[in-house]
């Protein structure tokens, strides 16, 4: 998960990282009453996921309550590389001296965590890296010993920061590195690290991605969570830990197995064309040990599409068996009438593999109206896909 810059700011703070003070804002006058807080003299800036936003007219400076009012006013609702302001940060101003570059980074193609460090901050680091490469060094973390005060030393030594601040940038490299480990980031990135005419060393940007799948050791990273821009089928499917994706067609889709539902979408998308162009409506993966449960809550959701008009389920089997599969299927239709759902749009099963014959057994037995088995996954996408395109 990406983080906006005044999130990024909050961790960096979290672990002594020396910013400036400040808030966010979702309106001028917000803005205005936040700007008299921090005295008036203070830098706006659009909270965005993406960088360039000074280039982009997202960055003002204000000398007063006013100005800062009016930057907000023209900053909150700006299109930035197609992300639309919502939420503006304010903070007191530093003068600057000087701008240096410093990042963490995890860096797959070696397997390794990288330092990259330049004296040339401010503008785009790319640039600096193709104009004079010279300028931007990348030192290699090895996980096992990681950066204490020492390595910081050194990585402050090959980048060639001025002495005046090398011993204040080595302690801001020290707690970058905390700031990374301990909130599993993979990236932790400071343009500018500015040094002020006075001589202190500030980080004035924070760029922060953290690595989800550590989320289960940070319960506090949830407040970062943008929901406002999430899905809302997505965001009710990850509370259920369903891994769920929302496209725009019109057949539900439940399997289990990430490939097999990869090219479910592809069967049923190639069988939809015959209809209209009815398409897939969403990817679920239930997993190869799904439980009736999961498989009432994949149900749940998929019905819960007011685009879905046939569900396909989808199911190979495999360590689990298919009448397992089956029983569970049952089970689900039946915990969703007692959770009070109404089932009315279609359901086609396609069950193979281990156990076929007596997972397909139990469903005939159970005979649920709404429920109807193919045999082959063609024939099911192309029956899901003409229910789909007859409606309920
Ligand atoms: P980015 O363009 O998205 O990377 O946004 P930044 O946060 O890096 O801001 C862009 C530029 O605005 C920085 O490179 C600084 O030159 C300038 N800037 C940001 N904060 C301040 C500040 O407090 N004082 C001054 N003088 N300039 C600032
Ligand atoms: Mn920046």
């Amino acid at each position: 998960m990406d983080l906006y810059e005044y999130q990024g700011r909050e961790l960096f703070a979290r672990h002594g990282v020396p910013v400036l003070g400040g808030g966010v804002a979702t309106t001028s006058q917000e803005a205005r009453a936040l700007a008299e807080q921090l005295g008036g003299r203070v830098v706006v800036k659009a909270q965005v996921k993406t960088g360039g936003r000074g280039k982009a007219g997202g960055v003002k400076l204000a000398d007063d309550v006013d100005e800062a009012e009016k930057h907000a006013r023209a900053i909150l609702g700006m299109d930035i590389k197609g992300h639309t302001v919502k939420k503006v940060m304010l903070t007191t101003t530093a003068d600057i001296a000087e701008e240096y570059y410093f990042s963490f980074l995890l860096d797959r193609a070696n397997r390794t965590f990288l330092a990259i460090a330049s004296t040339e901050g401010g503008m785009d680091i790319e640039e600096v890296a193709a104009t004079t490469p010279e300028k931007v060094v990348r030192v290699p973390i090895d996980a096992t010993t990681g950066v204490d005060h020492a390595k910081a030393r050194q990585i402050v030594e090959q980048a060639g920061f001025p002495a005046d601040v090398a011993d204040q940038v080595t302690d801001v490299v020290v707690k970058l590195w905390e700031t990374f480990t301990a909130e599993d980031a993979t990236l932790v990135e400071v343009n500018p690290l500015v040094k002020t005419p006075e001589g202190a060393v500030l980080a004035l940007d924070a760029k922060v991605t953290l690595d989800d799948n550590a989320d289960f050791r940070h319960p506090d990273h949830a407040e970062f969570a943008d929901i406002s821009a999430q899905d809302p089928l997505e965001r009710a499917a990850k509370e259920r830990d369903l891994n769920y994706v929302k496209l725009d067609g019109q057949v539900g889709i439940i399997g289990n197995g990430a490939g097999l539902v990869m090219s479910t979408l592809d069967v049923v998308a190639y069988a939809g064309e015959e209809f209209g162009g009815v398409r897939p409506a969403n990817f679920l993966d239930i997993g190869g040990g799904a439980s009736a449960t999961v498989m009432a809550n994949g149900l749940e959701i998929v019905l819960s599409d007011p685009a879905v008009r046939s569900v396909f389920v989808n199911v190979f089997g495999g360590i689990t068996a298919c009448d397992e599969v089956a029983k569970g299927i049952v089970q689900a239709l039946r915990l969703l009438e007692e959770r009070g759902e109404q089932v009315t749009k279609p359901l086609v099963v396609r069950l193979d593999g281990n156990n076929a014959a007596e997972g397909r057994r139990i469903l005939d037995e159970a005979a649920h109206p709404l429920v109807e088995r193919v045999d082959t996954m063609d024939g099911a996408a192309r029956r899901a896909a003409e229910l789909a395109a007859r409606g309920v």
